[in-house]
């Protein structure tokens, strides 16, 4: 081995996305992960933004309601960011109970769209990504059709056409691959060593 990259997963992740999995044949893309914690990738044109690092999505703040929502978050630095809200950590401490174990009726699923919408939209006003796919373990298993509606009501009308409600079922998608992060890592790879 005569180099050594270092890349962030959700970085490679979008990366195996945008080039040949669900946000292909588009500009820009970002790659949300929710799972025991919560991280965003983003590539514009074929480049990934913060190289070598990526945006700190998961610690953005939210507004939090603490009389619907009365559980004090759980990440160490912020208390209630998005991660310390909404991470499978957070639903696991929230609800005593992985969320695996959460059936789907659980209230503890319409407040998880909740969050995520309003992630979600965030991310779509900051960036306008064309494309939004959304993984990880929490995000495989959030109800589509209750954050597409959610997301589609939170943007009330103020978005471009690709993220209007109509368009929202191919906006918010499903990752193409099942290990996104491991195939991007490959491409990234495979790129660097043709370029030497
Ligand atoms: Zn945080």
């Amino acid at each position: 081995v005569d180099c050594v990259v270092c890349e962030t997963d959700v970085n490679a992740a979008a990366l195996a996305e945008y080039t040949r999995g669900a946000a292909f044949g588009t500009d820009s893309c970002a790659y949300v992960t929710v799972g025991t914690g919560i991280g965003a990738g983003y590539i514009s044109h074929g480049s990934v933004l913060g190289w070598g690092g990526h945006p700190e999505f998961g610690h953005i703040r939210l507004p939090h309601d603490r009389v619907a929502d009365p559980f004090p978050g759980c990440c160490p630095y912020h208390g209630d960011c998005l991660e310390g809200l909404a991470s499978g950590e957070a639903m696991h401490r929230r609800w005593n109970r992985d969320p695996r174990l959460l059936p789907k009726q659980h209230h503890g699923w319409t407040l998880e769209v909740h969050y995520i919408a309003l992630a979600l939209a965030n991310l779509t006003y900051t960036l306008t990504p064309q494309r939004i796919i959304l993984g990880g373990g929490v995000g495989a298993r959030l109800p589509r059709r209750q954050l597409r509606t959610a997301f589609a009501e939170m943007l009330a009308g103020y978005a471009t056409s690709a993220q209007s409600a109509k368009q929202a079922v191919h906006y918010i998608a499903r990752p193409h691959f099942r290990h996104s992060g491991l195939i991007g890592a490959l491409m990234l790879a495979r790129t660097l060593s043709s370029a030497d």
